[in-house]
């Protein structure tokens, strides 16, 4: 197989386009190809034009005779192998496992789910336990909070309920992570087989949205228990026994005693309640620094324009995505964070009494606003004299602030841009209107955030108005607050055997524990875990 890199094509491109262009890049005739892939399409708006930058894979005749032909064009090399190889099957036991001997995983978010995966598809009939609700109660339970404020439950929300923190989301799936052993390509399948739309297979910047991620989560829970797997809804731990250096069980809110083999917490970034429990018994942790700003909401055809210029709009496109860094004079950069075109900003509490914000998409991206984070670094010297969980706290308490100042009932704290560049308070939208839903009460954002974010958002705004043409709008809206932008703290593990530093039998994985920071690589992560315990 063949790969040619770098493969320039018009938006408006078929199969007859892409053929002619394959032929001509390897001067082949159409009876030298059997067939031709799309590995990765990505959109390149960097030279005045916009046209996808594609990587295709094609498979020939005479192989070995047209690449010594084209020895010449570095763009065109053998087709890398992208098998996911890290698990050895022949060293794994298949026999059935006894219920105290079998893995027990904390939280269904994608961390969990494949742990979950991996470990029933190789015998070791996993147990599950998840505090929230099934992903279609849970999806009712959501719809309800944000139309109404009134009916949250700290148990069945954005942050907690099947599929995690991720479920009501952009669902975007690109990382940073280094991916050696092609966890991300077997991933990216495995969510296709679990009702993910196709294109995730190719796209650059793929996306699955929220819409199609609530069918996803649920596919991907009846397989694991097909494969013998049993997940238990409404599981909530709340304590654990360590014994002699080892995690023995965990227990319930009920009561109930889980004895297992090893456990795999993989609670995310919002169980505060595990982080407290866990800090109790005398689990090792560290602080960690993580951000804290507002959602912006823009119009997302100046967003179009801002990134496509006059091909704004194309129906091959999209609603454009945008990303940005500030490095600013007060010491901080401001960045862009988890953005969702086409989007909604969301209430993402998971605390009685607190307001947090958040973003999501469904996979049209249809709506008439962006939004992004827009998020301010707060190192953990910020906290440093509050102890491990000072983090926690220093969130908690502007969570509480911006409930207050949004007035009760779950409505948020909100301001034009305009406004904030201007010290003053918002009575009212202009031409963007909000979409946070139950609501928002207009005031002035900066009574809520520490001055530090406040001053470096203000310095930023002008910085990123050169990098995004019109993010300066005097009309944009400004949502908060947002604080849930990565864990507060690390809880310390063995780099090589993935073990809790000192405590035999257990995992701390994925977000929650401080090892990821978004959907792929929180699964990257719970997959790493499961090959461990696998290969012994
Ligand atoms: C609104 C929103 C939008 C996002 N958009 C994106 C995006 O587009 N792309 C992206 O990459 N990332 C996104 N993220 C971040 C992403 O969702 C997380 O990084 C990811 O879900 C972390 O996975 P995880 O499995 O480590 O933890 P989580 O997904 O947080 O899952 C943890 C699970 O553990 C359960 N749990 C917690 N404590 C307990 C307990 N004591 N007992 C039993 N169960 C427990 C929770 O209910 C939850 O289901 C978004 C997050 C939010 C909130």
């Amino acid at each position: 197989m063949l790969q040619i890199s770098q493969l320039r094509l018009p938006l408006d491109y078929d199969e007859a386009i892409l053929k002619g262009t394959v032929l001509r890049e390897l001067r082949a005739r159409a009876q030298d190809i059997v067939t031709i892939k799309m590995k990765q399409r990505a959109i390149d708006a960097r030279r005045g034009n916009v046209e996808f930058s594609c990587q295709v894979l094609v498979e020939v005749l005479n192989e070995g005779v047209m690449l010594q032909r084209l020895a010449g064009n570095h763009r065109i090399k053998l087709a890398e192998p992208t098998e996911y190889t890290e698990l050895d099957k022949t060293k794994v036991n298949m026999a059935p496992v006894p219920p105290e001997k079998r893995p027990v995983i904390i939280g269904t978010g994608p961390c969990g789910l494949l742990a979950g995966l991996i470990l029933a598809r190789h015998g070791r009939n996993p147990l599950i336990l998840e505090r929230g609700k099934p992903a279609g109660d849970r999806a009712r339970d959501v719809m309800a909070f944000w139309k109404r404020g009134g009916d949250f439950n700290p148990e069945s929300n954005v942050q907690f309920g099947e599929g995690g923190a991720g479920t009501f989301s952009d669902g975007k799936l690109y990382t940073q992570i280094r991916d050696r052993e092609n966890r991300i390509p077997w991933l990216l399948k495995e969510l296709v087989k679990a009702g993910a739309p196709e294109d995730i297979l190719y796209k650059s910047r793929p996306h699955i949205g929220t819409d199609r991620l609530i069918k996803v989560v649920r596919n991907m829970r009846e397989e694991i228990v097909r494969m013998g797997g049993e997940v238990r809804f409404g599981a909530h731990v709340t304590d654990a026994v360590i014994e002699n250096g080892k995690m023995t069980k965990v227990i319930l809110a009920n009561g109930e005693e889980i004895l297992g083999s090893p456990f795999i917490f993989a609670v995310g970034h919002s169980a505060r309640d595990t982080f407290e429990m866990l800090h109790r018994i005398g689990v090792p942790m560290e602080a960690k620094g993580f951000s804290v700003g507002v959602r912006i909401e823009h119009p997302q055809s100046l967003i179009d324009r801002s990134q496509y210029g006059k091909w704004g709009g194309h129906p091959r496109l999209g609603a454009a995505p945008y990303k940005f860094v500030a490095h600013c004079d007060t010491g901080r950069a401001a960045y862009s964070f988890c953005m969702c075109p086409g989007g909604l900003v969301v209430a993402a509490s998971s605390e009685p009494g607190m307001v947090v914000t958040n973003g999501m998409s469904t996979y049209a991206r249809a709506e008439s606003n962006a939004n992004a984070g827009f998020m301010v670094d707060i190192p953990a010297t910020d906290f440093a004299d509050q102890g491990v969980l000072g983090g926690m706290a220093f969130q908690r308490a502007l969570e509480k602030q911006a409930y207050e100042l949004g007035g009760g009932g779950f409505k948020a704290p909100a301001q034009r841009l305009g406004d904030f560049m201007k010290k003053q308070p918002s009575s009212g939208p202009g031409r963007v209107q909000p979409s946070y839903q139950p609501g928002v009460t207009w005031t002035d954002l900066a009574t809520l955030l520490p001055d530090i974010v406040t001053t470096t958002l203000r310095e930023a705004v002008r910085r990123v108005d050169d990098m995004i043409p019109g993010f300066g709008l005097d009309d944009a809206v400004m949502t908060g607050v947002e604080t849930r932008s990565s864990c507060p703290l690390r809880i310390l593990r063995d780099p090589d055997s993935l073990l809790c530093a000192g405590i035999e039998n257990f995992y701390p994985a994925g977000e929650g524990a401080g090892y990821a920071g978004g959907i792929v690589s929180a699964a990257c992560d719970g997959m790493r875990v499961a090959e461990k315990i696998l290969n012994g």
